[in-house]
């Protein structure tokens, strides 16, 4: 099942918490999405997610999002 093993460690790295390295890739802030993409990955603050989530989401192969966390507090 070499397959099934490859796919695995593919979405084990999409969906790998995000932290506060992570930056959003259009304005700097912290990211609390990642969008994993045939072509690479996009990393967005909550707010740039919101904006782009509507074109991008269809495309990704995973939408991570961890936005709740800013409810959290
Ligand atoms: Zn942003």
């Amino acid at each position: 099942m070499n397959d099934t093993q490859t796919t695995t460690l593919e979405v084990d790295d999409a969906s790998a918490p995000l932290n506060g390295l992570d930056r959003c890739d259009s304005c700097g802030a912290q990211a609390y999405i990642r969008a994993t993409m045939d072509s690479g990955t996009l990393l967005f603050c909550a707010h740039h997610a919101a904006k782009h989530r509507e074109a991008l989401q269809p495309l990704a192969k995973v939408w991570h999002d961890e936005s709740e966390k800013l409810n959290e507090r």
